[in-house]
């Protein structure tokens, strides 16, 4: 995999090195698939633009302007930055769901769903702790 310096940090090579890199709470659901507590994230209200990024390894993943209020208690957004995410088939506690993982690190960010409310039709359910919120962040 390439680096690419100033945009993104060094992936670490190990789980390892990924528990050194994130917090107890990061490394359980990043890399571990875990979900967070709905309304504990902090970015469940931002409303500011920006760029949302990966807080494990900073690929820009979502424009402010995708963000929308689903009520749920989890970010949530209607499109992702072209190339930004991939999906893997979730068939885990017998649901059929859409994982979204971060293109770049492979790491665990939430679920979409085609019950979104916007003319995209789809509903990105993210992780608060997945995602870091940059102002003025050009991608
Ligand atoms: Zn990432």
């Amino acid at each position: 995999m390439v680096n690419k310096p100033g945009k993104h940090k060094a992936l670490p090579q190990s789980e390892h090195e990924w528990r050194k890199r994130l917090t107890p709470e990061q490394y359980r659901i990043l890399r571990e698939r875990g979900t967070e507590a709905p309304f504990s994230g902090t970015l469940v209200q931002e409303k500011r633009n920006g760029v949302y990024t990966c807080s494990a390894c900073d690929n820009p993943l979502f424009a402010s302007d995708a963000k929308f209020e689903s009520h749920t208690g989890w970010p949530s957004f209607d499109q992702a930055l072209p190339g930004a995410v991939e999906f893997k088939a979730d068939n885990s506690y017998g649901m059929h769901r859409t994982e979204v993982v971060c293109a770049e690190c492979g790491s665990h960010l939430g679920h979409m769903f085609d019950d979104g409310p916007t003319k995209t039709g789809k509903r990105y359910c993210l992780n608060s702790v997945c995602l870091e919120f940059g102002e003025n962040i050009s991608t």
